[in-house]
């Protein structure tokens, strides 16, 4: 149990200082082929009130992929192909982005991509698709209800993702998540799963982590890369003593869109105004620069061929 909050009612306290432990060690995997697949992922763990743990692991999702049978270059089409571990490519892939969201009305670069591509366009999920997601409620905290669901509208609404509710999970959080999980949820991706977990069955809310979030990355060899699947663990005690406290769901509410951040492609930021700061003491919701990332990641490649 975690109860070191240093919350007495009162406003969150500020953060100790800027530049402490950002979580730099992206993790990138890459195998050597003619078209070789590859898969990484990203997950950041981030600490609620109380003073940021000095580093966490990066943690990957996957394992170097060999290239499929169908993925030889040898007949000189690089038509779509089905590698091994994916479900068939294109499924849900509409044309074009489902949703176009409003620009935000103020500027700002205060905003970081956990990845780019070579052309500078940020990785995210294909626009053109709609992100399934299932929640691992067991857990729950009492008056938690609506939080995660309002915390979707939130970045669906700046980021122009449709989100789309698959319901109950019983999958626990895992270290090393399988993007594609056919005997749970069918020949897909695996929906991005959120689960109200403890730090004794997900280390990586170990201390006063208070979340996780990340996404795994797909591309064929040194072509662009998109995000797949994703998965997203809240600390379920460490909660539970938040939503005691006055003003307590607003401050969960944030931790929620700041780790769906990370889920849809959000990196941390030095910049303590935005949500996406890696301290989440004071929180006002997206501010300009989380606003401004969520929309540049629309612009994220359509993926017919995932
Ligand atoms: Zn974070």
């Amino acid at each position: 149990m975690h109860s070191n909050y240093g919350h007495d009612g009162g406003p969150p306290p500020k953060r100790p200082g800027t530049g402490a432990a950002l979580f730099r060690n992206l993790v990138v995997v890459a195998v050597v082929a003619a078209v070789a697949v590859f898969v990484s992922g990203f997950l950041r763990g981030d600490p609620g009130i109380t003073a940021l743990l000095p580093h966490l692991a990066p943690t990957v999702n996957g394992t170097p992929k060999d290239p499929g049978p169908d993925a030889s270059p040898g007949q000189g089409q690089q038509k779509a192909a089905r590698a091994p571990d994916t479900p068939p490519p294109g499924l849900e892939e509409a044309g074009h982005p489902l949703g176009s969201p409003a620009k935000p009305a103020q500027a700002s670069n205060s905003y970081k991509f956990l990845a780019t591509n070579a052309d500078g366009t940020p990785v995210g999920y294909s626009p053109c698709r709609p992100v399934h997601y299932v929640v691992n409620a067991a857990l729950a905290p009492a008056g938690s209800e609506g939080l995660i669901a309002d915390a979707i509208a939130k970045i669906a609404a700046a980021s122009g993702l449709t989100f789309v509710d698959d319901g109950a999970t019983k999958e626990n959080a895992a270290e090393k998540r399988k993007p594609y999980q056919p005997a749970l949820y069918g020949d897909r991706w695996a929906p991005l799963l959120i689960s109200w977990t403890t730090p004794e069955a997900a280390p990586a809310l170990t201390g006063s982590v208070i979340g996780t979030g990340g996404s795994t990355m797909y591309s064929f060899g040194t072509g662009p890369k998109s995000y797949v699947s994703g998965s997203m663990a809240l600390d379920a005690p460490q909660i539970t003593q938040l939503l005691r406290n006055a003003g307590g769901a607003h401050y969960v509410s944030a931790v929620i869109q700041h780790e769906l951040g990370h889920v849809v492609g959000l990196d941390h930021v030095d910049d303590p105004i935005q949500l996406m700061y890696p301290e989440i003491g004071a929180p006002d919701g997206l501010a300009a620069g989380d606003l401004n990332g969520l929309y540049k990641l629309h612009t994220a490649l359509c993926r017919p061929d995932l």
